[in-house]
């Protein structure tokens, strides 16, 4: 996907920022410096940069080439091997031809001096492909979990990339939150941690499309947790209609990572082919909508649309693609 020829006058446009239809198109072709300057247009809260973000928005979904990328969102607590999968993942996927885009979603501060998710990506792939573009994005201090970037951002990438995998460290509410922007969620536990009876207490297996148990190379104790995993999950309600997968395997030694390849892919088909992919992302998309007109407008700003009930409504009679709706409705609150 990367690489296409775009035309020299499309690019000069978007290099001044005039033409969002012309920076769609660099993005879509997979030019780094239109994905950069794109998120960079997405980050920027000046009223006017904020409806040319838009703009840009509604152009990259109006194009059907848009949505052909699979967006995987993985989660899972500190310390599982998330950046260690993530990193073996990235290999398999590379090497079978695909380009990649990495959202790192970190809660915690650049400032703080933790190590980012995306710079463990960075560093360990530095200068290693140009069919890899990570983007770290610090959420904290945003309200309601993941911040209100991801999603924005992970449109542009599904435009530039075949894969994008969203990476977060899972705290309950940002499993929720991934789901709601992700096609195929994948959960990474850790072995004897507990973390697997926790989750099941507060309902977060019920989330994810896959999940893991990462180290399998520690033997008995990452067996003995996977089998567990198995039965506890054995009774539990399906995905909408998927039946979910469990698996082992080391991201160190590498050993199952290339299963779980399939097992991405074949989740992602069987959304294509039956599971109503389509449906899905009208969800993520309105969900979208909702928390950003909220964020906005206040419920006070959302009750004089109809609420909730009249953006559904509008979702669901109308074509359109999430940010033409968001568009619309921003401009009759703003009258
Ligand atoms: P994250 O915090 O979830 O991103 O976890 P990391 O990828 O940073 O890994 C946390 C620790 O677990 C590091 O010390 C890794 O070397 C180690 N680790 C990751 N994957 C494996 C694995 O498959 N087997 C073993 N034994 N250790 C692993």
């Amino acid at each position: 996907m990367l690489n296409v020829d775009v035309n020299e006058s499309d690019l000069q446009e978007a290099q001044e920022g005039k033409d969002e239809r012309a920076l769609a198109s660099a993005v879509i072709s997979g030019d780094r410096s239109a994905i950069a300057r794109a998120l960079n247009l997405l980050e920027d809260r000046r009223p006017e940069q904020r409806a040319l973000a838009l703009e840009l928005l509604i152009e990259i979904t109006g194009r059907p080439e848009s949505g052909c990328a699979h967006r995987i969102g993985m989660t899972g607590p500190p310390g599982v091997g998330k950046s260690s999968l993530a990193n073996a993942l990235i290999d398999q996927w590379l090497d079978r031809g695909l380009t990649v885009g990495v959202l790192a979603v970190d809660p915690s501060s650049p400032i703080s001096g933790g190590a980012l998710l995306g710079d463990r990506i960075r560093i360990r792939k530095s200068g290693t492909d140009e069919r890899l573009f990570v983007r770290s994005i610090a959420s904290r201090g945003q309200e309601g979990g993941l911040s209100a970037l991801t999603y924005p951002m992970s449109v542009v990438f599904a435009a530039a990339f075949d894969i994008v995998l969203i990476e977060t460290v899972g705290v309950g509410q940002n499993e929720v939150d991934i789901a709601a922007m992700a096609d195929t969620t994948l959960l990474v536990i850790q072995p004897a941690s507990g973390d697997s009876i926790q989750f099941l207490k507060a309902g977060i297996m019920e989330i994810p499309h896959l999940i893991v148990v990462n180290k399998e190379d520690l033997g008995g104790v990452a067996q003995r947790t996977f089998n567990e995993l198995k039965s506890a999950l054995a009774d539990q309600p399906q995905v909408e209609g998927w039946r979910r997968s469990i698996s082992s395997l080391s991201a160190r030694s590498g050993k199952g990572v290339d299963q779980l390849v399939a097992e991405l892919r074949r989740h992602f088909d069987w959304l294509n082919d039956e599971g109503g992919l389509f449906q899905q992302r009208r969800h993520q998309g309105q969900a979208y909508c909702e928390k950003s007109l909220l964020g906005e407008f206040g419920t006070f700003g959302l009750d004089k649309i109809g609420g909730r009930a009249g953006i559904r409504q509008r979702f669901e009679t109308s074509g359109a693609a999430a940010f033409g709706h968001l568009e619309a409705l921003r401009k009759i609150l703003l009258g």
